[in-house]
Order: C-alpha cells, then sequence, then structure tokens
C-alpha cells in the first residue's frame, strides 16, 4: 500500500516538475490505512498489517464475506500449496459472521487460528469449518465481539517476532548480533553468532513465511542449546561456534506471501545459482562466519503436512555423516511420536540442505514440522535434536 502512495507521489512530484504550463489539480485520494479490503454497514475486512494475505473480498447481499485467497506474483509456475491467510475483522458491535475463503484451484490447507484484542490465539473448532467437496472453498462461522477480530492460518509472526525472540533468547549467552545483508525490499536481514571453537554448527528457520511450527522447533532447539548446563553442555558451546539465521526471508513474511521472497522465487531453491539477495548475502555470511571450521550439521527448519526429517544419505561425503543415524534414534528414544525420515541428495535442488552437503560438506538436515503439531510438542523436537547435536560432538 505504502509503496503505491510512493509511486503516486512521484508520478505527481515528476508532473510538477515537468514543463506543463498547466497541472490540473488531482482528486483527492483515500487514506489506505483507512480503506478497507471490503465492508459491510457495520463490518469493514483489511490486511493492512505486516503477515497481511494477498486478498480481495466482498460482501454479498446477505451478508457473506468472501475472501479470496491469492499467492504472491511467482517465477516459476505452479507455487508450492501452502495458501496463506491472514486478515482482520473490525464489527462496530457483537455479531455473528459467515466467512468463505475462496482458493480457487488451490485447497483449505491451515486450520483457522483466531485471536481478538482480549483474547490470546486459538483454533476455531472444527464444528465452525465446512468444506466444499473439491476443498477450494472454507466457510467459516465466526461469533464477533465489538472491535477487532484477526484470523489467520497460524498464529501471527511477522519478520521482527523471531528476530526479537532470538535476541531474548540468547541474551547473556555471548552472542553478537549483526546485519549480513539487506533483503530485495531492503529490510534487515538480521544473523546470530556466538562461540569460537574449532567446529561450528548452522540454525535457519523461515525461509517459507507461513512455516511457523517449524519457527516454533527452531525456537527449542535455540533455548536448549543455550541452556543446558552439564558437563557434555558447556564442553559443546566451548568448542562450536554457533550461526543462527533467525529470519532469512522478511520481504516474504511481512507481505503474507504463501512461498516465495518479493522477487518471486523459493528461496529454498535458489542455494546454488543466489539469484537473490537473501540467498546470497546469507550463504557468503555463513561461509565467513565459519571461517574454515568444520561445520558438523546445519540445521533448517520448516512446515508440512506431517513431522519429517530429510537428510543426506549415509554413504555422503561428510566427516559428521554418522551424526544422522544418532539424531535418529535420539528421536525415537525421546519423542512419543518420532519423525519420519527421508534419506536422500539432490546436487541441483537449490535446498539449503543440498549447499551444506556440496559446500560446507556437512548433512544439511531439513526439519519439516507438522503444521498443527502443537508448539510445546514442537519445541520438545527442537531440544531433542539440540541435545543430540550436544551429547554427540561434545568430545
Ligand atoms: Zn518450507
Amino acid at each position: 500500500m505504502i509503496r503505491r502512495w510512493g509511486a503516486i507521489t512521484a508520478f505527481t512530484t515528476a508532473l510538477l516538475a515537468g514543463a506543463c504550463q498547466y497541472v490540473p489539480a488531482l482528486p483527492s485520494l483515500p487514506s489506505f490505512a483507512a480503506a478497507p479490503l471490503c465492508a459491510a454497514a457495520d463490518l469493514r475486512v483489511d490486511t493492512d498489517f505486516a503477515t497481511g494475505g494477498q486478498h480481495r473480498c466482498v460482501v454479498s447481499p446477505e451478508g457473506l464475506v468472501v475472501i479470496q485467497v491469492d499467492h504472491e506474483p511467482t517465477i516459476a509456475e505452479g507455487i508450492n500449496p501452502s495458501p496463506w491467510y491472514a486478515f482482520r475483522l473490525n464489527a462496530n458491535a457483537p455479531r455473528e459472521v459467515t466467512i468463505a475463503l475462496d482458493y480457487t484451484d488451490y485447497t483449505h490447507r491451515y486450520v483457522p487460528w483466531v485471536r481478538t484484542d482480549t483474547t490470546e490465539w486459538r483454533q476455531l473448532d472444527a464444528s465452525r469449518v465446512t468444506l466444499n467437496e473439491r476443498k477450494t472453498r472454507a466457510t467459516l462461522r465466526l461469533d464477533l465481539p465489538q472491535g477487532v477480530t484477526w484470523v489467520a492460518g497460524q498464529p501471527l509472526s511477522n519478520a521482527n517476532d523471531n528476530v526479537d525472540w532470538t535476541r531474548r533468547a540468547l541474551a547473556g549467552s555471548g552472542f553478537s548480533e549483526m546485519e549480513y545483508g539487506k533483503s530485495l525490499e531492503g529490510r534487515s536481514l538480521v544473523g546470530f553468532v556466538g562461540g569460537g571453537g574449532i567446529q561450528a554448527i548452522v540454525v535457519l528457520t523461515r525461509q517459507h513465511p507461513p512455516e511457523t511450527s517449524g519457527q516454533e522447533a527452531y525456537r527449542g532447539f535455540i533455548e536448549r542449546l543455550v541452556s543446558r548446563s552439564d558437563a557434555n553442555a558447556v564442553s559443546f558451546r566451548g568448542r562450536h561456534r554457533t550461526i543462527i539465521a533467525p529470519m532469512p526471508n522478511p520481504d516474504g513474511v511481512d507481505n503474507g506471501h504463501w512461498r516465495l521472497n518479493a522477487g518471486g522465487l523459493d528461496l529454498n531453491r535458489d542455494w546454488g545459482k543466489f539469484t537473490q539477495p537473501e540467498t546470497k548475502a546469507l550463504s557468503e555470511w555463513i561461509i565467513a562466519q565459519s571461517g574454515g571450521r568444520r561445520v558438523v550439521s546445519m540445521m533448517d527448519f520448516h512446515s508440512t503436512d506431517r513431522t519429517v526429517i530429510y537428510a543426506p544419505p549415509l554413504d555422503a561425503p561428510s566427516p559428521t555423516i554418522a551424526f544422522l543415524p544418532f539424531l535418529e534414534s535420539a528421536f525415537k528414544q525421546k519423542l512419543t511420536q518420532p519423525p519420519e525420515w527421508s534419506y536422500a541428495h539432490n546436487v541441483n535442488g537449490g535446498t539449503s540442505k543440498g549447499w551444506a552437503l556440496e559446500t560446507l560438506k556437512a548433512p544439511g538436515i531439513t526439519v519439516e514440522l507438522w503444521d498443527q503439531i502443537p508448539a510445546a510438542d514442537a519445541r520438545k523436537l527442537g531440544a531433542a535434536a539440540a541435545d543430540a547435536l550436544i551429547d554427540y560432538f561434545a568430545r
């Protein structure tokens, strides 16, 4: 919205600065901040906040609010089906409302979460969600209080949120924060580095904007890594530099994208060509920060329709490949529902995982959390991964 204002202002300025003798008075423009996407007599819908979805909407004569769930512009045809939605309702008085999420050719994936100014995020009861046969349209029934109600595919977590969380989690643990680059739209790319031992580990999450259950596992991982106080943990932290990227795609997150950065590309298919500023800056920063140390593992936390680990094959050329079966058995011992495993490597896949093996000779691990895993369980999985890393590499 702000960018559109900027374009109009620049155009007006160009007109005024030009050779025209007569400049017609332009009609005054509405304030975008106040303009809803659609409105009924006593209800407004908008997306004018960070993480707000790429929506249009319309209200039927009977009061049905129809919200089109669309994805960001994509260079490659066929965007990954993660139809993100996030919008805000503002009611003049308490009322019921029925909302249809219209996905066109995509299908409903994210269970709706709701919060108000006075209540925390909660999942909308399943009895209040109905799908059409093709699952291309989801109808939600909501009881709105007077004022603001937020509806989204996951509890909202904007681009600042995980950077702020990470800063707080690492406070007092000897980490430094740095801006390792700028996104395509000029947002800061922020990383954290701590320790200076002979080996290194790399941790990242949120390459894909809606994948906040992966972010929960990342948080469990970071908390355990810095808080464990036994001899193994102290030894591990003394021997390893930890390189952390909590928000490698801030444009995609704040623009409410399904999958891509502002350049229309999936960043986790760009590790190799590095056509985008986010991946180029991050890969160069990781190499610089590892400073020639042996990188023992690179963990990249994501979300999908089940909890699954993607790892390179056990005969891959990495000196620390034997960590993988250790991690797999640690998950089996500690988690009531251990993740599935998939061992494979694709040199040309453009994933962080493939790049880690090719460039760092480190087992790159894509840790995928089920979209609907309870936050506490996601954190447990992250903590179990940190424990395994500490116990395996402390010696
Ligand atoms: Zn992902």
